[in-house]
């Protein structure tokens, strides 16, 4: 995917750009942004830029997209180029242990279990930039779910980027900077990726053929990202087959939500948050709108589903809090499906 089909992003790209225009490529840079807003493609495409084999399209800072390097980056099979992130960990995971048969199955499986970037993982990759490149260009090594690295994990990361070898640069990608230790932060060249507009939104579904049922609506609940809007997506569906029209809850709404979820923990768990991410966005809307007297009743209803989604992080059943959070809105007209209340 060419700079240039990556949209919303133009800043950071520019800048990434310059970068490459200058010869001044960092030993470590930070992106930083809303998941789904384009992070991991555009360090993919910085690293085919460092490693085209056109001179001319290394000089302009946009790869070819066609030669041997730039098609290998594509695939993931650049020697120099590693992209590590909870699928990565999980595949080295199960290569130890599993046979080829079944091996879909088994990483999906391990995959749901990825929380964090472990201290093993980041060693073998932190060895792997210590190689000598294969190729002439960079050797780019991406970091994807940065702020998951706990204690050791990030110590352990943290000589390596430091100071890397010449031609070496490291692409730690976060949804949080916050998480992450200072002392990683100080040594990062930091690069905000911006959250995207509903248009952008449409168009990225539309270009990749990623189908939702009501596509303004899913960017209208995305919170600016891709990824954002496909969890819309799921929450709008399931609340509607659970009987949730234009104007809120159906009698025996709730419990079909709660029914409706994944019985798998971690999925249940993050469509629960996806029902009242949608959910909070609409009260926040209609609080916008309310009279003042209603207003004070959206207000407790919005505080008590800051606290459900605070439950959610911890042991709670996500059936519960689905069903418990949806009851909770008796009585309140709430217009989920319609486009103009949705957050904007
Ligand atoms: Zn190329």
């Amino acid at each position: 995917m060419p700079f240039t089909e990556i949209l919303g992003q133009e800043k950071a790209i520019s800048y990434l750009q310059t970068l490459v225009n200058k010869k001044r490529v960092p030993g470590a840079l930070l992106f930083y942004g809303p998941d789904g807003v384009g992070k991991a493609k555009t360090a993919l495409e910085f690293a085919k830029t460092l490693n085209c084999l056109d001179p001319q399209a290394r000089q302009s800072g946009q790869a070819c997209g066609v030669c041997a390097s730039c098609k290998a980056i594509g695939q993931q099979t650049h020697p120099d180029v590693l992209f590590a992130d909870f699928l990565y960990q999980a595949r080295r995971k199960i290569k130890k242990d599993f046979s080829a048969s079944g091996y879909e199955e088994e990483l999906e499986k391990e995959l749901a279990k990825q929380q964090h970037l472990s201290v093993d993982t980041i060693r073998e990759v932190a060895a792997k930039s210590q190689q000598k490149a294969v190729g002439n260009g960079y050797k780019v090594m991406i970091i994807d779910q940065a702020q998951s690295m706990q204690g050791a994990a990030a110590n352990a990361l943290l000589k390596f980027i430091e100071e890397p070898p010449a031609k070496t640069v490291w692409i730690l990608i976060t949804n949080k900077r916050s998480a992450m230790l200072r002392t990683i932060l100080s040594r990062c060249q930091p690069l905000a990726f911006a959250p995207l507009s509903h248009q952008h939104i449409e168009q990225i579904l539309q270009d990749n053929q990623l189908e939702t049922e009501n596509p303004s609506l899913c960017a209208a609940y995305s919170g600016g990202s891709v990824s954002g809007a496909l969890k819309a997506d799921g929450a709008l569906t399931l609340l509607k087959q659970a009987g949730f029209n234009q104007k809120g809850c159906s009698a025996q709404g709730p419990a079909a939500v709660a029914t409706g979820l994944s019985r798998t923990l971690a999925t249940g768990r993050q469509e629960a948050q996806a029902i009242l991410d949608v959910l909070l966005m609409a009260l926040h809307q209609s609080w916008l709108r309310a009279d003042k007297a209603d207003q004070h009743r959206y207000m407790q209803i919005l505080k008590q589903f800051e606290n459900y989604k605070r439950s959610l992080s911890r042991n709670v059943s996500p059936a519960l809090i689905v069903e418990t959070a949806l009851m909770s809105l008796d009585g309140i007209s709430l217009p989920i499906f319609d486009t103009e209340n949705a957050y904007v």
